[in-house]
């Protein structure tokens, strides 16, 4: 009788991890990347960008609509604004928002975008579901020509095309996971590589980074420039140890999307004849936002640390990167 019962509460229990597993599984398959739609578009077929669904309306990613994904990414998008020092100088937003415009129609995103400049020293950017980038100023003038930018900036619109905000928000509706808010999360997971260790091959970083580098040749932009913005944060981290929007940053994390991009890279074809590497523009846009920057400076005398800190205030009080 008790062997009995011992044996019924084992194939109770069996049954039980068989069901988590699957679930488990189902889970973890719905939420990565898309790397081929079952129609032969995958994310490796650059001759149909823009006709791709890489992972909007199946799995996890259908679980918002467009309208919820502009909701909630205008919501976030205003809190982050209503907290942040924004660079709100015309020529500049209005030329940064036309490299965002011109990357967007070469991608994937079925959204509009937006792009906001934060006053900041960082090396940073994220964006949010619905189309709101946010870039930091550091990270303009880190940049050293209009493609480096561009390849920041795609690399962000591929998240959004690939709805990658959407998807970890649903995954953590579904495992009740949510540990942080979805902004200070989306925050984290920035353009420069916030993993504890190498990401697996098909992570949402690694997604962003193969997509980005499509748009930008798609766009007429040298690809080249994502693993040489790759290589300036390393070099940013050698110059500035313990710096603090590079600190999640490694030596052989950043190698490893270098080498990952490089390798996406010389399998692009046809080479262009002629990337566009950098404007005149660029280099006046760095010229104005180092100028607009010394004058809000001086102009409330040396900066309140308060003021700073408050700049990376999420609505919840938790700080953001
Ligand atoms: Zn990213």
């Amino acid at each position: 009788m008790v062997q009995s019962s011992l044996g019924g509460n084992m194939a109770v229990r069996a049954a039980e991890f068989i069901l988590l597993m699957v679930t488990t599984l189902l889970v973890l398959q719905s939420m990565s990347p898309a790397q081929n739609n079952g129609d032969g578009r995958s994310i490796r077929a650059i001759g149909a960008v823009g006709n791709r669904d890489l992972g909007c309306t199946r799995g996890l990613g259908s679980r918002y609509s467009l309208k919820a994904q502009l909701d909630t990414g205008r919501s976030h998008a205003q809190a982050m604004e209503a907290t942040s020092k924004l660079i709100t100088d015309p020529v500049i937003t209005e030329y940064v928002n036309g490299i965002a415009q011109t990357l967007a129609r070469n991608s994937d995103a079925k959204v509009r975008f937006t792009v906001k400049i934060i006053d900041s020293d960082q090396v940073n950017a994220f964006s949010l579901p619905g189309g709101f980038i946010f870039v930091d100023s550091g990270l303009i003038l880190a940049a050293d020509d209009e493609a480096e930018l561009a390849a920041v900036i795609s690399h962000e619109i591929a998240h959004v095309a690939a709805c990658h905000g959407v998807q970890e928000m649903a995954g953590e509706e579904q495992t009740s996971s949510a540990s942080m808010p979805l902004i200070f999360r989306l925050a984290a997971r920035h353009v420069t590589m916030h993993a504890v260790d190498l990401p697996p091959a098909g992570s949402f970083e690694s997604e962003a980074d193969f997509l980005a580098v499509e748009y930008l040749y798609k766009a007429g932009y040298d690809p080249q420039a994502l693993p040489s913005f790759f290589e300036k944060v390393n070099t940013i981290q050698r110059e500035k140890p313990g710096s603090q929007a590079l600190v999640s940053e490694s030596p052989r994390q950043i190698a490893y999307r270098i080498e990952r991009t490089q390798r996406e890279i010389n399998t692009l074809r046809p080479p262009a004849s002629e990337y566009k590497l950098d404007t005149s523009d660029f280099q006046e846009i760095k010229v104005r936002l180092s100028e607009v920057e010394k004058r809000a400076q001086s102009a409330v005398g040396s900066p309140n640390p308060d003021q700073q800190s408050a700049a990376r205030t999420l609505p919840d009080g938790s700080k953001g990167k």
